[in-house]
């Protein structure tokens, strides 16, 4: 890690990637999700509080985001995945099991198709390959380091939503 001098050059590292036309993704962790409100006008996500949510009494949609440790194209990352993605692997997983106890999700290749963008972004996934799963020692690594990495990240998301909760109310009070 390079020293900084100047603290405001350190770039925040890109953690997650995001999935792109034509990606082949293999998953080698089990999911990690978080309840998010994306605030338009700051352009932010913020943590969704749970229960008497500030965010989800104000009527912002709360939606979740999904994260695995795996491969996009040969490469080890940890994934930010869709709704519509996570749900059509999901959906998949029950035929291949309705073949095979034994077999999940994380035992094959998956292709990714995107068309449009923005709101309009419309994913398809199919199912490719079967593949050799990792052994449970690299799968647990993977889990710790997904926890560790995602865990911060909501840490960040909360202490923005605090930060926005305690304008807002100042705001009022003026
Ligand atoms: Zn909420």
């Amino acid at each position: 890690m390079p020293y900084y001098d100047d603290e405001s050059k350190v770039k925040r590292p890109t953690d997650f990637i995001k999935l792109e036309d034509g990606d082949v993704i293999i998953l080698q962790s089990n999911v990690y999700t978080i309840a998010t409100h994306f605030l338009n006008d700051i352009k932010r996500s913020v943590l969704c509080g749970g229960d008497g949510c500030y965010f989800c009494q104000n009527g912002n949609q709360m939606r979740y985001e999904y994260y695995y440790h795996g491969l996009v194209n040969g490469k080890k990352c940890i994934i930010r995945m869709p709704a519509s993605v996570f749900y059509q692997i999901s959906n998949q997983e029950k035929f291949i099991q309705k073949k095979d106890k034994k077999l999940d999700k994380r035992d094959f290749d998956w292709g990714i198709s995107k068309e449009g963008s923005g709101l309009n972004t419309k994913y398809t996934v199919t199912k490719g390959d079967r593949i050799k799963r990792v052994d449970d020692s690299v799968f647990e690594a993977n889990k710790k380091s997904l926890i560790n990495i995602v865990s911060k990240y909501e840490k960040r998301l909360e202490e923005k939503a605090l930060e926005i909760v305690a304008q807002d109310s100042q705001e009022d009070s003026e």
